[in-house]
């Protein structure tokens, strides 16, 4: 349940119940919403934020109907976040360049930002490190800007993380972790 172990799970291609892991996705969300499986929803409902509302509206006729609203609607307040974050990121950028954090003799922060949607707009954080992404999104880059940047990207990802179970209209972390505890102990 925390944002570290989330980004450390990652391989959404592996292998799994005779698909890929991330192809079982949306099977588990629905399975999960009809167990009442509190504890597993937040994760679930936040990779499958990551699917286009074609797919999830074409998976078939037996889904929820409370499940899908509930996550179409946290899907677009994921999309706003990543939205966000590209705003949030070129500021920080400014800042950065401000700060002389690159002793580089053209620092990399200049003039240097390529925002590419598909990146850095990545649903589900499928893309596991702060520091990756930034060395995606600014060519070249130093070791002392991308982590800057990474670091950045990573604060704001964690943000968003805490935020996932009010997202998806669950009750928080805090509480849910609580639930698991008790689960495993029973
Ligand atoms: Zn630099």
């Amino acid at each position: 349940m925390e944002f570290s172990d989330f980004i450390m799970a990652g391989d959404y291609g592996a292998p799994l119940f005779g698909t890929t892991r991330v192809g079982c996705q949306l099977p588990l969300l629905f399975a999960a919403f009809r167990a009442n499986a509190a504890v597993l929803l937040p994760t679930l409902y936040f990779v499958c934020s990551g699917f286009s509302t074609g797919r999830v509206l074409n998976f078939g006729i037996d889904v929820p109907p409370d499940c899908l609203r509930t996550l179409l609607i946290g899907r677009d307040m994921q999309r706003h976040c990543f939205i966000m974050l590209a705003t949030y990121l070129v500021g920080r950028l400014r800042r950065g360049l401000r700060q002389g954090i690159c002793s580089e003799e053209n620092p990399c922060l200049k003039f240097k930002l390529h925002l590419k949607s598909g990146v850095l707009i990545s649903m589900f954080f499928s893309t596991q490190s702060g520091f990756a992404i930034a060395r995606s999104i600014i060519t070249p880059i130093c070791d002392a800007c991308g982590h800057y940047v990474g670091n950045e990207i990573d604060k704001w990802r964690k943000a968003m993380w805490e935020d996932v179970p009010r997202d998806f209209n669950l009750p928080e972390w805090s509480i849910l972790r609580e639930e698991l505890v008790a689960l495993t102990r029973s």
